[in-house]
């Protein structure tokens, strides 16, 4: 039988390792698997699983507001309280896994199409 359950699922169960740095009842990040900065975290809601921010937002923004608060708290504690905030959204945007998280960046960025 097929597993349809995304890569996050399987971490939150803890089915796959990851580099847990914070977990609530609520949410949980852990290290990004390729970094993309010196501090590339995902922030990942745990008790419902939506495909995208939109979706989140939509149907329990509360989950949402605590994903951007343990975002923050995260980024003070690893980045100096400075940091990009991004969530991928549709396939042509780079989205590869439809199960929502915040991608916090921080250390020296380097500029790029957005910074
Ligand atoms: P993209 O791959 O374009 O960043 P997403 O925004 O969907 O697409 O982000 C998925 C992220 O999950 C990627 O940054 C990828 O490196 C990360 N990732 C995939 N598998 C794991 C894993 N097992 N542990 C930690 N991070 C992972």
């Amino acid at each position: 039988m097929s597993d349809s359950r995304s890569i996050f699922t399987k971490i939150i169960a803890r089915e796959i390792p990851a580099d847990i740095v914070f977990e609530s009842d609520s949410v949980i990040a852990f290290r990004d698997i390729a970094p993309q900065a010196p501090v590339h975290l995902l922030v990942v809601p745990t008790t419902e699983e939506f495909a995208n921010v939109a979706e989140l937002a939509a149907g329990n923004p509360a989950l949402l507001a605590e994903l951007v608060s343990v975002a923050q708290k995260l980024a003070d504690e690893h980045a100096g309280g400075q940091y990009r905030l991004i969530f991928n959204t549709g396939e042509t945007a780079g989205q590869t896994v439809f199960h929502v998280h915040a991608h916090v960046l921080g250390g020296n960025l380097e500029e790029g199409t957005l910074g």
